[in-house]
């Protein structure tokens, strides 16, 4: 086995009604005035916002409430958050919300806590995140799992750049999660989020050096239940059985469980990042559009691996191991097809891409041709290019 350091601080609190326990949650890290952030207006029309805020309350505790975070969140948002509350002395920060929120909440509390620094200067790896505010989630949506992670992803609008951060100081204290909740999710955003859900386990499946048996078991069936499950919400929105399957899915697929000891290899993510940066398309689409693109250019450097996940995840039968995987990339696509994503660009709202924007998708992606994206088979800024063109169709 692979030796691995696995930390996960985050107590999850699970189940009908948990959102009435915020309150009492922020108490018990030692929160006193806490910032509350939300999204577009979803957490205020279902009366979730005020479910929170009355907690809060109910618990002795000062809060203000934020909202207007938008899918694929923005800089100069967090920035100017930050800006706006620095001195009013803030202790706690509160995601009522998706990925969007939790990953805006992140960014304010490590401005919050440091105000001097620019919030951008952590994402470009130019000064390290040595302080945070506390924080925690009331999650809305199953998809990004923000909400145990160690990572945060703003986009930068006046580059189009959209950058994550990995950062022990972004676990939150808490995720109150409530499958309920999420029943009131538009059946593209569900998609999205189960797109997301299984690219954060695949993204570390498909890895080098992976010789921890357990670790992939858990990978499977996550898989497994999270595609199960996963038709099951898009056929009824209010199961909750499915959503909590999912929702529970969403949260131990990106908190390193399912790739413990082993190199991320994230490429799909990479390369959907600078399709959401340039075009704002969702991320779970980014990741449906680059994914059987990515799979098909470099399954040649894996094809046993491939195999296995087309015989444990899909239940695939045949033998020959470049059949079976090729089998498994369709069987992926398919899934994705059915659930009504995109996995090319004509699909997706940004439509068929120029030869001169391709280029510029890999240059960015390559970080100007500075970095090797991914593991399983690393790639160049050519490489790269040549992913996205098998996607542009
Ligand atoms: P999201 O962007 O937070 O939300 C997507 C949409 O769903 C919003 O329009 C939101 O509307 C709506 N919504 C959320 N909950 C709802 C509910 N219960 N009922 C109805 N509508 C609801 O979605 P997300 O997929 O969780 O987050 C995506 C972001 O997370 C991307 O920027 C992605 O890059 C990032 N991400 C982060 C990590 C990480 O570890 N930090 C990992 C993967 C992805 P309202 O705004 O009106 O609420
Ligand atoms: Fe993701």
């Amino acid at each position: 086995m692979n030796d691995f350091t696995y930390h996960v601080p985050t107590k999850v609190i699970f189940g009908r009604d948990t959102e009435l326990q915020a309150g009492e949650a922020v108490r018990r890290e030692g929160g006193h005035k806490v910032l509350v952030l939300y999204g577009g207006g979803s957490a205020v029309k279902s009366g979730l916002l005020g479910r929170v805020t009355g907690s809060l309350s109910g618990a002795g505790l000062e809060w203000e409430a934020v909202g207007g975070i938008r899918p694929n969140p923005l800089l100069g948002f967090a920035q100017q958050t930050v800006d706006g509350h620095r001195d009013a002395g803030f202790d706690f920060v509160l995601a009522v919300g998706g990925g969007s929120v939790l990953d805006t909440a992140k960014a304010v509390a490590h401005g919050l806590a440091r105000p001097g620094t620019p919030i951008w200067d952590y994402y470009l790896g130019r000064a390290e995140v040595t302080a945070s505010l506390p924080k925690g989630s009331v999650l809305t949506i199953a998809a990004a799992g923000s909400e145990t992670s160690d990572s945060a992803v703003l986009t930068n609008e006046a580059t189009g750049e959209k950058r994550g951060l990995g950062s022990e100081r972004n676990k939150p204290q808490f995720a109150i999660m409530n499958p309920a909740l999420t029943c009131t999710l538009p059946p593209r955003q569900t998609a999205c989020g189960i797109a997301d859900i299984m690219m954060h386990t695949m993204d570390r499946y498909f890895s080098v050096d992976t010789d921890n048996a357990f670790t992939d078991a858990v990978a499977e069936a996550l898989l497994r239940t999270t595609v199960e499950y996963g038709r099951a919400a898009m056929a009824d929105p209010a199961d909750y059985k499915a959503r909590s399957e999912i929702m529970w899915c969403g949260s131990l697929s990106h908190n390193g469980l399912t790739g413990l000891g082993q190199p991320k290899d994230f490429s799909p993510h990479a390369l959907g990042h600078e399709l959401s940066g340039m075009f704002d398309i969702p991320h779970g689409e980014s990741l449906s559009i680059m994914w059987p693109a990515w799979a098909r250019y470099v399954v040649g450097s894996g094809p046993a691996r491939f195999a296995r996940f087309g015989r444990n995840v899909w239940g695939l039968a045949r033998e020959d191991d470049a059949a079976c995987a090729a089998a498994a990339i369709a069987a992926v696509e398919g899934y994705f097809r059915e659930l009504g994503m995109p996995v090319c660009f004509s699909q997706a709202e940004m439509g068929v891409q120029s030869d001169e924007t391709l280029r510029e998708l890999a240059r960015r992606c390559s970080y100007c041709g500075s970095r090797v994206v991914g593991r399983f088979q690393p790639l160049r800024e050519p490489e790269l290019y040549e992913i996205y063109l098998q996607a542009n169709h």
